[in-house]
């Protein structure tokens, strides 16, 4: 580690300490150390399949099976995965200093890491809900199975499809959800954490936060779409930067 990351670890962990509110907004990379493919990294998920094949509703109206065999598939690796020092760091931050976090993932490393106060804006992997959105189908419900059976799988209300919940390409967001996040943005810190900043509205909360006058932390090894907004950047890994952050908080605390 060069003296430079040193300053910015040392910087990034006051500002945290003095922080009455802070807001972390996660992508992908937080998950790539558990072993769960990001989209756009070195082991992206795109190389090898191209988005607009899979995760879009014209696919799913086209081949829904192949969309639920990839997503047979990613339900297996994450179920496989387990929590990182990146998702138990973010998850004590929610307990013990009010943290929201924000999340882009849909895998629910989060929730399995124990954080409260948590954002899914993309929804997520393990809940489906009915394709034709039939009265007694039209909320999403869990179901984790892992493999899922026969594919695509049947709504148990009107026998239709069922469809994985989660935020597809060219989708709008929750509303409510997007409000709580832009409210959330507007705090004293904000991390954003192994997203590449690229996926819009969720990309659209670190001007938010910028204009809102928080001090905006990017951590991710690589430049990202909105890294010139960032105050400090950490080009490391979310699970080193964040365990060495946590590692000067807890020791200025034992010297207080
Ligand atoms: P992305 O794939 O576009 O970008 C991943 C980012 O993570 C890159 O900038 C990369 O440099 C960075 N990164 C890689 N390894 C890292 C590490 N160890 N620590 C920190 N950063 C690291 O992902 P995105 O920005 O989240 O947007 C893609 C969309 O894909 C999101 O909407 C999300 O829902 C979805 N997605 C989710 C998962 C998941 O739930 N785990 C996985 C893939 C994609």
């Amino acid at each position: 580690m060069t003296a430079s990351d040193r300053d910015a670890i040392e910087r990034v962990a006051a500002a945290v300490a003095a922080a009455r509110s802070i807001t972390a907004l996660t992508g992908a990379g937080v998950s790539s150390a558990s072993g769960v493919p990001t989209f756009r990294g070195e082991d992206g998920l795109w190389k090898k399949v191209r988005v607009e094949t899979l995760a879009t509703r014209e696919a799913f109206e086209n081949d829904p099976r192949l969309v639920w065999e990839w997503y047979d598939w990613r339900r297996s690796l994450i179920r496989n995965a387990q929590p990182n020092a990146a998702h138990h760091v973010l998850a004590a931050w929610t307990r013990t200093r009010g943290a929201t976090l924000i999340t882009q993932n849909v895998d629910g490393l989060h929730e399995r890491a124990g954080a409260e106060r948590l954002i899914r804006l993309h929804g997520s992997i393990w809940h489906v809900r009915c394709w034709n959105r039939c009265h007694a189908g039209r909320a999403d419900w869990l179901d984790d199975r892992v493999p899922m059976g026969a594919l695509p799988p049947r709504c148990p209300h009107c026998g239709g499809m069922v469809r994985p919940s989660v935020v597809w390409f060219g989708e709008p967001l929750d509303q409510s959800l997007l409000d709580r996040a832009r409210a959330a943005a507007a705090c004293d810190v904000f991390l954003t954490v192994g997203t590449s900043s690229v996926v819009y509205p969720a990309a659209g909360l670190i001007p938010d936060a910028k204009a809102a006058g928080a001090l905006v932390v990017e951590i991710n090894p690589d430049a990202t779409g909105t890294s010139h907004m960032a105050d400090l950047t950490l080009r490391m890994s979310a699970a080193d930067a964040l365990t060495q952050i946590n590692e000067h908080l807890t020791s200025s605390k034992a010297t207080c």
